[in-house]
């Protein structure tokens, strides 16, 4: 699960990591008032939508074919960006009447952009430089990985394909915890000085232990910011969590922003269906990750191109099949739809009846192919057969990808 960079930083001040003042807001109003409540004279407006790029996007009112294309290759675009200094109280209110309720388009959002509901608004910081620091799980060594770059601002991506020797590394072990020295060496690796060094061991032992405690999976600063003065102050901060451990943090799942997410996908959770949308057009109902994989695989293999991950789980019920059903159906893009099944702790007469249940309340109006395999598979079969419906049964994956592709190019 993702959160907004202003919930992020909120957990992060729990913990002592140095973050600017700030607060959030949904109104122009609420936007003045908080950079009055913050005093000073000069603010930062920064549009609140998870992805990345914010900086460098631009606010569009209307679909705007130019300003994509070069958000897309990450170009600054003229214009109003996602995030923008402020001088005045009446170019606060400027910057958040632009960004409030129209949408943020980024490298990272897609040609679609991010609708902005929430800024928030932080006091001006007087950056002297910018760094990159990551904590993220190291799968390969199963160790925590501190990773930092002198580069920051810059996408890591982008650094670690120009000049991957500016990516600084320190793995940490869970069961030791990090240790100071190792927060030393990197930041000495990152080229820092005197008394900023320690400020940075401070620094980085509060991200650590934000990183653990709060069960996340990535937490990125970017930028990392050396001020004039030689602190040390995190200045964006990207936040992703474990769902499998969401259950021990309550706090975390109130920040939950279900306008953010696919609601596609929303849907398919509330059922206990792992669906995830993809661009193509053939529409996937399978039970099992790795038979949903496969399924993916063999028919890009055959030349067609999946339009979702879809998997019903081990012991899905006749509802949540035809659930299933209908959130592909759903989608305007599918031009077809593979059923594969393999029975074992789920029944194919289950997912027969749920499709025949599905087909009956929505419909049927693109090609349907249904591959059976497993538990009770000829009375699946009966079921479909004698249901009146269209679609074209197949005995073998390969069969069944064939037939599926060879359907919607004809259509
Ligand atoms: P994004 O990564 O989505 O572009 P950031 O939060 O990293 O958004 O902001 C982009 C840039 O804006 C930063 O690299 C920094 O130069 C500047 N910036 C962001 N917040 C502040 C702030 N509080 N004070 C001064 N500059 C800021
Ligand atoms: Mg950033």
């Amino acid at each position: 699960m993702k959160i907004h960079e202003y919930q992020a930083k909120s957990i992060l001040r729990r913990f002592g990591v140095a973050v600017p003042e700030g607060h959030a807001a949904k109104t122009p109003d609420e936007a003045v008032a908080a950079a009055e409540k913050l005093g000073g004279k000069i603010w930062v407006v920064k549009s609140q939508i998870h992805a990345g790029g914010r900086g460098k996007g631009r606010i569009v009112g209307e679909v705007d074919e130019a300003a994509i294309a070069l958000a897309a290759q990450g170009k600054p675009l003229a214009g109003p960006g996602g995030v923008r200094l402020a001088r005045s109280l009446d170019e606060v209110r400027e910057a958040a009447t632009a960004m409030l309720g129209n949408t943020l388009v980024t490298k990272q959002t897609g040609i679609e952009g991010k609708t902005v509901g929430t800024i928030y608004v932080e006091g001006g910081v007087d950056i002297a430089s910018e760094l990159y620091l990551a904590v993220l799980l190291d799968r390969g060594t199963g160790k925590v990985l501190l990773m930092g770059s002198a580069e920051g601002g810059t996408e890591i991506e982008e650094v670690a394909e120009k000049s991957p020797e500016a990516i600084k590394k320190v793995w940490v072990d869970v069961s030791t915890g990090m240790g100071a020295w190792q927060a030393r060496e990197l930041a000495f690796q990152l080229g820092m000085k005197g008394k900023t060094v320690n400020k940075a061991v401070g620094f980085m032992q509060a991200l650590y232990k934000a990183y653990m405690e709060m069960d996340a999976s990535m937490l990125e600063i970017n930028p990392l910011v050396i001020t004039g003065a030689g602190d040390i102050i995190a200045l964006d901060a990207k936040m992703t969590f474990d769902d499998n451990a969401l259950y021990r943090h309550k706090d975390v799942l109130g920040m939950r922003d279900l306008a953010e997410e696919d609601a596609t996908e929303v849907e398919a959770a509330e059922y206990g269906l792992n669906f995830i949308k993809l661009d193509g057009n053939i529409g996937c109902l399978v039970n099992g990750a790795g038979l949903a994989m496969s399924t993916m695989d063999i028919i890009q293999f055959k030349g067609g191109s999946p339009a979702n991950f879809l998997d019903v789980g081990g012991g899905a019920t006749q509802e949540a099949v035809a659930k299933a059903f209908r959130l592909i159906t759903a989608d305007p893009n599918v031009k077809g739809i593979l059923v594969n099944i393999f029975g074992g702790i789920m029944k194919c007469d289950v997912i027969a009846l749920g499709v025949i249940a599905a087909v009956k309340e929505v419909g049927l109006e693109v090609p349907l192919v249904v591959r059976l395999a497993g538990t009770n598979v000829e009375l699946g079969k009966e079921l479909l057969a004698n249901s009146g419906l269209n679609l074209i049964p197949a005995n073998t994956l390969d069969e069944a990808a064939d037939a599926i592709v060879a359907a919607v190019a004809k259509a």
